[in-house]
């Protein structure tokens, strides 16, 4: 009486892993995305950063298994999805951010992350460059990295694709049909389809679309922006990634997250501003000293 064992609503960074891992445990899936193609959403604005240096439990785990998958995909599958392992780092120029820093390691610790808060020598040797006035020092992680979400996202699908998972684009989901309390399925824009379960992996989009069946969970949309375009981080070859803790309104070009900072993570490239622009990116002030 089903049509398909699951469905999952968005053919983004969530579903469209949700769905290979599906078609890995032969669940009869169908994916479904308003889009042309996967990852059209959030996930091609990303750069690919890709770390396991969090302070809950779930998603330090979730995240360190997110690395093993990233970083093993190339030898287990063959296409090359741009995997880096370039490490990440929180410098730190206020107290506040350094105390805050300091408080998570410990649990990152005893889940073995490889990550320590360090001076500013330190820091000044991972991120030449980086602007020394101030500088406290902050948290370098080498095991962390990158790759390319296009790439990944697309690889991903294929594999969905020949573990037998059917996608369908250009169809927008309008509800999800539910009676007693129990989802049946999804409708769209076209069509019906059952299901006992639906994942509805689109939540972020809800209050753009205007979701007439609201979310089972709380969600927020956190935004970030990114100096870079995502076209020209690749093509610069990404190092270390860089996350800067800015605090609120200094910076209005940058968006506000839930969490009340300003959030912007910038490739370092290695020195190689010079032969593309002449100079570094007006916008990053932080990484504009001596370069
Ligand atoms: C500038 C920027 C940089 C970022 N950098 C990083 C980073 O370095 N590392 C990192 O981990 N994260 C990063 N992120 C965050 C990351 O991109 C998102 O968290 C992630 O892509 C969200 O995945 P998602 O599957 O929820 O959404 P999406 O990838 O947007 O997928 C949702 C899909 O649902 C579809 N959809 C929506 N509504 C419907 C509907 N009604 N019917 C059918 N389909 C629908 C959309 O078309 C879309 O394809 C960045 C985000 C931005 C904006």
């Amino acid at each position: 009486m089903f049509d398909y064992d699951a469905i999952i609503v968005g053919a983004g960074s969530v579903g469209v892993p949700a769905a290979m891992a599906m078609g890995e445990k032969n669940i009869k899936t169908l994916v479904l995305d308003w889009r042309p193609s996967p990852g059209q959403g959030q996930n091609k604005h990303a750069i690919g950063g890709i770390r396991a240096t969090h302070s809950d439990p779930a998603k330090i785990l979730t995240s360190q298994r997110c690395l093993e998958i990233f970083s093993t995909w190339k030898e287990r599958f063959g296409d090359d999805i741009e995997w880096l392992k370039g490490g990440y780092t929180f410098p730190v120029y206020r107290k506040e951010d350094e105390k805050a820093l300091r408080s998570i390691l410990p649990i990152q610790k005893q889940y073995g992350l490889n990550i320590d808060f360090v001076g500013p020598d330190k820091i000044l040797k991972v991120i030449p460059g980086i602007n020394p006035k101030g500088l406290i020092g902050g948290t370098v992680s080498p095991d962390d990295g990158s790759a390319s979400p296009l790439l990944s996202i697309n690889a991903f699908y294929r594999r969905a694709l020949s573990l037998g998972v059917t996608f369908q684009f250009k169809e927008k989901v309008t509800s999800i049909m539910s009676e007693g309390g129990k989802v049946l399925g999804v409708t769209t824009e076209s069509k019906q389809y059952a299901a006992p379960i639906v994942i509805d992996a689109a939540v972020h989009v809800q209050r753009t679309c205007a979701r007439p069946w609201g979310s089972m969970f709380p969600s927020f949309r956190t935004a970030m922006k990114v100096p870079l375009p995502n076209r020209w981080s690749h093509f610069l070859q990404p190092w270390w990634l860089i996350c800067d803790l800015l605090p609120v309104r200094k910076i209005t070009i940058f968006t506000r997250t839930v969490t009340d900072r300003w959030y912007f993570a910038l490739p370092l490239i290695r020195r190689s501003w010079e032969p593309i622009c002449g100079k570094p990116p007006c916008f990053c002030p932080r990484f504009v000293h001596e370069w």
